[in-house]
Protein backbone atom coordinates (compact mmCIF):
# COMPACT_ATOMS: atom_id res chain seq x y z
CA UNK A 1 0.00 0.00 0.00
CA UNK A 2 3.04 2.14 0.59
CA UNK A 3 4.16 2.46 -2.97
CA UNK A 4 0.44 4.04 -3.25
CA UNK A 5 1.61 7.04 -1.15
CA UNK A 6 2.07 10.31 -2.93
CA UNK A 7 3.40 13.84 -2.27
CA UNK A 8 1.09 15.67 0.01
CA UNK A 9 -0.61 12.45 1.94
CA UNK A 10 -0.70 13.25 5.57
CA UNK A 11 -0.59 9.94 7.52
CA UNK A 12 -0.38 9.29 11.31
CA UNK A 13 2.22 7.65 13.14
CA UNK A 14 2.35 5.21 15.64
CA UNK A 15 5.01 7.02 17.78
CA UNK A 16 4.32 10.51 18.14
CA UNK A 17 6.77 12.87 17.65
CA UNK A 18 9.02 14.78 20.90
CA UNK A 19 6.67 17.83 19.81
CA UNK A 20 3.56 15.72 20.36
CA UNK A 21 1.83 15.64 16.70
CA UNK A 22 1.51 11.96 15.03
CA UNK A 23 0.61 13.64 11.89
CA UNK A 24 3.22 13.53 9.02
CA UNK A 25 3.13 15.09 5.66
CA UNK A 26 4.89 13.42 2.86
CA UNK A 27 7.32 15.81 1.14
CA UNK A 28 9.74 13.60 -0.95
CA UNK A 29 9.14 10.38 -2.24
CA UNK A 30 12.35 7.61 -3.71
CA UNK A 31 14.00 4.75 -1.72
CA UNK A 32 13.57 7.33 1.81
CA UNK A 33 10.33 8.79 2.38
CA UNK A 34 10.73 12.49 3.18
CA UNK A 35 8.08 13.19 5.89
CA UNK A 36 7.53 16.58 7.93
CA UNK A 37 6.35 16.95 11.42
CA UNK A 38 3.04 19.06 10.99
CA UNK A 39 3.54 20.11 14.84
CA UNK A 40 6.90 21.54 14.69
CA UNK A 41 7.37 21.49 10.94
CA UNK A 42 10.58 19.28 11.40
CA UNK A 43 11.72 17.26 8.28
CA UNK A 44 12.92 13.59 8.53
CA UNK A 45 13.54 10.77 6.05
CA UNK A 46 12.35 7.14 6.55
CA UNK A 47 13.27 3.84 4.79
CA UNK A 48 10.04 2.72 2.55
CA UNK A 49 10.05 -0.55 5.37
CA UNK A 50 10.27 2.11 8.76
CA UNK A 51 7.78 4.28 7.24
CA UNK A 52 5.64 1.01 6.64
CA UNK A 53 6.26 -0.09 10.30
CA UNK A 54 5.49 2.93 12.12
CA UNK A 55 2.24 4.18 9.90
CA UNK A 56 -1.03 3.49 11.87
CA UNK A 57 -3.42 5.16 9.19
CA UNK A 58 -3.84 7.78 6.32
CA UNK A 59 -4.99 11.05 7.41
CA UNK A 60 -5.60 12.35 4.27
CA UNK A 61 -5.18 10.82 1.26
CA UNK A 62 -4.19 12.66 -1.84
CA UNK A 63 -6.22 11.29 -4.81
CA UNK A 64 -5.74 14.38 -7.23
CA UNK A 65 -8.83 14.22 -9.05
CA UNK A 66 -11.00 12.80 -6.50
CA UNK A 67 -14.43 15.15 -6.26
CA UNK A 68 -15.37 13.34 -2.33
CA UNK A 69 -14.29 17.11 -0.45
CA UNK A 70 -15.95 19.86 -1.95
CA UNK A 71 -13.55 21.91 0.14
CA UNK A 72 -11.91 25.37 -0.83
CA UNK A 73 -8.30 25.37 0.19
ZN1 LIG B 1 7.32 17.52 15.61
Amino acid sequence: MLTEMNMGDVIRLRKPHPCGNTDWVVVRLGADIGLKCLGCERRILLPRRDVAKRMKTYVHKDEGGSASSNESS
